[in-house]
């Protein structure tokens, strides 16, 4: 058997037994395995570490642990990504997140019924920031770019997400489709134009509003209208709270 002193900060803590989140503690465990294997057999994803040190010298996660190590594990620090790297794919219980996203302008992948393996394969074959709640889905090697969303509230799930990628200066509302992901853009508001729109905006906003966009991929049409107030609503919430 081999037992380790495990010193873990804080906030990794809330993916611990109950029973282990008071402080370090001694485990024992049988035969040799990785500090990944040791962490996630303790509930901890290992896209959650961002730094792990054994008995005081950095160690990466494919360290074979031995017996009596001292092991400190330290949380990701939020990153800032480029636009261009604020690419997500959602998994399937995630859907309101994934809304939210794209009311924001992140280009978020998300559909329904797909299975653990078709997203761990579209995080790694596209470059996607792979969101989830399922820690199983998150032990898959393949999976390197990822995040565990803790909370099981959507507006809490997006303040943790903008908080964790520094998403806040990046956030550019009207450029994703809220339906399907696609791209929108302004209308041009010509008389053409304007004749078709009337099938998909009621007469009510058509007299007062002149400024529409449009999915590229599914045509829905958007506006500035009272689902605009609330947008902006979350915001402000959200960058308050990164
Ligand atoms: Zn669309």
């Amino acid at each position: 058997m081999y037992t380790v002193r495990l010193e873990i900060e804080d906030s990794l803590r809330f993916f611990l037994d109950q029973a282990l989140r008071g402080g370090p503690f001694d485990f024992t465990f049988p035969g040799k395995r990785s500090l990944k294997d040791l962490v996630e057999s303790l509930g901890i994803p290992h896209v959650e570490i961002g730094g792990a040190t054994v008995n005081g010298s950095p160690a990466q996660l494919s360290h074979i642990v031995a017996h009596g190590d001292v092991i400190a594990l330290a949380p990701c620090a939020p990153v800032s990504l480029r636009p261009e790297e604020a690419r997500f794919v959602l998994d399937v219980h995630l859907r309101k997140l994934a809304r939210r996203l794209r009311l924001l302008g992140f280009d978020a992948n998300h559909r329904e019924g797909r299975d653990d393996e078709t997203l761990a394969a579209t995080s790694a074959s596209e470059g996607r920031i792979l969101l989830t709640r399922d820690r199983g889905l998150l032990k898959r090697r393949m999976v390197t770019r990822a995040m565990c969303v803790r909370s099981t509230n959507s507006d809490a799930q997006l303040a943790q997400v903008i908080a964790r990628f520094s998403l806040g200066p990046i956030i550019a509302p009207f450029r994703r489709c809220i339906e399907c992901n696609g791209p929108i853009a302004p209308v041009e508001c010509g008389p053409a134009r304007m004749d078709a729109l009337r099938e998909s905006v009621p007469p009510g906003v058509l007299s007062w509003c002149d400024e529409y966009f449009e999915c590229s991929a599914c045509r829905k049409v958007y506006w500035k209208g009272s689902h605009y107030e609330k947008l902006l609503r979350i915001v402000r919430a959200a960058v308050e709270d990164r």
